[in-house]
């Protein structure tokens, strides 16, 4: 399981905030008080946010280096057992 590089811990899943941005009308409604008519929604994909799940720690902003994060750290720790196991022959 991959490792958070901040807290240490194994994670096997990051959470993710989603920014997304409301388009609408800003208007008074009959009896004068001031309501919002969502139209549609603008996703912005620059600002999303992957924590991590233990320390809430934001490690990412990008979808595409938390899938890395997710599928190579698993190979990381399979390479970092490796050398351990070598580490201990010697
Ligand atoms: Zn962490």
């Amino acid at each position: 399981m991959p490792k958070c590089p901040k807290c240490n811990e194994e994670v096997d899943y990051l959470n993710l905030f989603s920014r997304i941005e409301q388009r609408g009308r800003f208007e008074l409604d009959p009896s004068g008080d001031p309501q919002f008519l969502v139209e549609g929604t603008v996703p912005d994909y620059d600002d999303d946010d992957f924590e991590c799940p233990n320390c809430n720690e934001v490690l990412f902003h990008d979808s595409d280096e938390a899938e890395e994060f997710l599928k190579s750290s698993v190979e990381l720790s399979i390479l970092r057992f490796k050398i351990k196991k070598k580490g201990e022959v010697w």
